[in-house]
């Protein structure tokens, strides 16, 4: 896993607010025998006391206390690789979750771990302590890039592992990471749709950070690895976004928030880190999907003019009276109908200069949907 989690850490999903809640409960892998370059739990894990009994009790409780209006609770081991360590402590922190569970106080169990830390014997005790979800940490499915990133497993497993996942009826989440060495527009692709075939319940997509004591960081520091601009992220994750969206594959995260990232100094290198990144991705395919439909009105005749103007200063031959433009998004989407900080109501404000364009709000679009109405004469 490449990512760990401050405690105790508590959100709720932003697809089911005040429903869902997620009880996270990190729980490094001391030893790791792997060496992911992203990865910097090697240095954490270090000086950091072992999660005991205990904690994972206390940790429950304490945020027992603020759920009781929350339909559904996951207890969720987040951290390092839940079943790569030993079994006899998945068992120990496992029985807690599960009289939770038993007791009706939480409704799932959730973990993560990596693809090549499955096998029969793991997904017996898993089932036995009744846990509900496993997400892997697929990272990509680019050979090259997994190589590269020091995983230590090539794409293969991913596939056995899923399946095995499958098929003893767990739900299946896939994380892919963006911005490793070697990914490119065309990796990331090539893994959103390799997840597609798949056909996991649940995915996270998470531009890859630069972060302090890791092998990244050393060659980012050396310019042997180059972090992505923030445009380049939010472009590739955008291209996954869509695809697995498509798909109907729940998307659960997009982007780190600051609280995901543990470091001596609490510090971030790199340019992919924005806290609100899953903002920036549905904004921009907000974006792409008025423009579409601002075009597609405007019609085929006035397209190519359209196409011309964009981007450039205001043309004298610009006619004085606007015309009226309205988009609509549903009021959960207006936000990003927006963008973030304003960003699309910019971006039309200077490409779009013959319009005047109301942002307006219709409870009969459903999620994702928008649309544009060219108000002629009006
Ligand atoms: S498997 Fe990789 S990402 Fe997970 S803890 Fe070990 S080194 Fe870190």
């Amino acid at each position: 896993m490449p990512l760990v989690q401050r405690l105790p850490t508590y959100r709720h999903r932003k697809y089911n607010m005040k429903t869902h809640a997620i009880i996270p409960i990190f729980i490094p892998h001391k030893g790791c025998p792997h060496n992911c370059i992203f990865c910097n739990q090697k240095k954490i894990t270090a000086h950091i006391a072992p999660v005991t009994a205990d904690d994972v009790v206390e940790t429950i409780e304490t945020w027992l206390t603020t759920l009781s209006h929350v339909k559904t609770v996951e207890i969720a081991f987040y951290g390092g690789s839940f079943t790569a360590i030993p079994m006899e402590d998945q068992t120990a922190y496992l029985k807690i979750a599960k009289r939770y569970k038993d007791a009706g106080k939480v409704n799932k169990i959730h973990l993560s771990t990596r693809p090549d830390a499955i096998n029969k014997e793991i997904l017996d005790n898993l089932r036995a302590y009744g846990v509900d979800t496993i997400e892997l940490g697929v990272q990509s499915f680019d050979d090259r890039v997994l190589k590269l990133s020091g995983r230590g497993h090539d794409s293969a497993i991913v596939y056995k592992s899923s399946k095995m996942i499958q098929d003893y009826g767990f739900e299946l989440g896939i994380q892919l990471m963006i911005g490793l060495p070697g990914d490119s527009m065309e990796t990331c692709i090539y893994s959103a749709k390799e997840t597609v075939k798949i056909g996991p319940e649940l995915a996270r997509l998470y531009p890859t950070i630069v972060i302090e004591d890791t092998e990244l960081f050393e060659q980012y520091k050396r310019g042997e690895y180059k972090p992505l601009s923030q445009d380049e992220a939010v472009e590739r994750t955008k291209e996954m976004y869509k695809i697995l969206q498509k798909a109907g594959i729940n998307i659960i995260r997009v982007g780190l928030k600051s609280s995901d990232i543990i470091n001596e100094n609490g510090d971030i290198d790199g340019g992919t880190f924005h806290p609100a990144f899953r903002q920036l991705v549905e904004g921009a395919i907000a974006r792409e999907k008025l423009e579409s439909q601002l075009q597609a009105e405007a019609g085929v005749a006035r397209r190519a003019e359209l196409t011309g103007r964009a981007g450039t200063a205001r043309s004298p031959f610009v006619q004085e009276e606007r015309e009226k433009v309205d988009f609509f998004s549903n009021s959960r989407n207006f936000s990003n109908m927006i963008g973030n900080s304003g960003r699309n109501k910019e971006y039309f404000l200077e490409n779009y200069r013959q319009y005047d364009i109301l942002y307006r709000v219709d409870n009969g679009l459903k999620d994702g949907e928008y649309a544009v109405i060219i108000k002629n004469g009006d």
